[in-house]
């Protein structure tokens, strides 16, 4: 979500994937950690935080891969850095041509949902039952999880922390997969959503998707309030959205 990267620290883990430097800041555990610790009366086991912490790192991993394999099919040579607010794909010498730049920003969310077609077929080829269908076609004694009118469901492990396990790969990639979709600014989406308007009217076209950005952040706000009680991700969405319009006044104020 950053555009930006954070300075290096002592703490920064590295290593290489599939040739691409990867940089883990630590601020990158702590607001993961943030982020799984559910509250209640019995506070997050150690289990089911550790489990959350280490899907959250694969996924962004992933979703950043997707990024930086597409970035290298365009000639770049991108580096991967994981800090506090997700996960960021650079490169200095990346092709910036509108159908590169939408290519590479659909790139990540679509690791995602692949990662997860993968996780589907391997549980079916060891003849567990894994499938999106209407709430009436979903077989019974299944554990489900509701998306864009219908549920994903599974069969039940026979331990809790295989369900959590897939639970929260389910969760973070089709689900952080669709909102980073969202055309708001600096997600996926927002950069998809800029590039098409540049190429529909290199004028205006920022113009325009700053201002999709600030109503579709504002609207997705008060939709994740109503809807998932998600303060969190409210706030978030509430940021992102003024943002855009504190961004769209500047523009607005240098160019007339
Ligand atoms: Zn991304």
């Amino acid at each position: 979500m950053l555009l930006f990267e954070p300075p290096p620290s002592q703490a920064d883990i590295h290593f290489r994937l599939f040739g691409f430097p990867v940089r883990v800041h630590p601020l990158f555990w702590l607001s993961t950690a943030l982020l799984g610790v559910t509250g209640g009366d019995r506070g997050t086991p150690p289990v089911e935080l550790a489990l959350w912490i280490a899907v959250v790192f694969v996924s962004i991993l992933v979703h950043e891969l997707g990024h930086a394999f597409v970035q290298r099919r365009f000639g770049g040579r991108p580096w991967i850095t994981l800090h506090g607010f997700g996960g960021l794909a650079s490169c200095n010498d990346c092709d910036r041509s509108p159908r590169s730049q939408i290519l590479i920003s659909l790139a990540g969310p679509a690791a995602g949902f692949l990662f997860v077609l993968l996780v589907a077929v391997a549980l079916r080829l060891a003849g567990r039952s894994i499938g999106w269908a209407g709430e009436l076609q979903t077989p019974e004694g299944v554990l489900a999880i509701p998306l864009l009118g219908r549920v994903l469901y599974w069969t039940p492990f026979e331990s809790w922390q295989a369900n959590l396990l897939l639970f929260n790969i389910l969760w973070v990639n089709v689900f952080w997969g669709l909102i980073n979709l969202l055309p708001v600014y600096p997600l996926d989406g927002g950069q998809v959503a800029r590039e098409l308007f540049l190429l529909g009217n290199p004028r205006q076209g920022i113009v325009y998707s700053l201002a999709l950005s600030a109503v579709t952040g504002g609207a997705a706000a008060i939709w994740v309030l109503v809807n998932w009680r998600s303060i969190f991700t409210a706030a978030m969405f509430g940021y992102l959205a003024y943002v855009s319009y504190q961004t769209l006044q500047a523009y607005r104020a240098n160019r007339w």
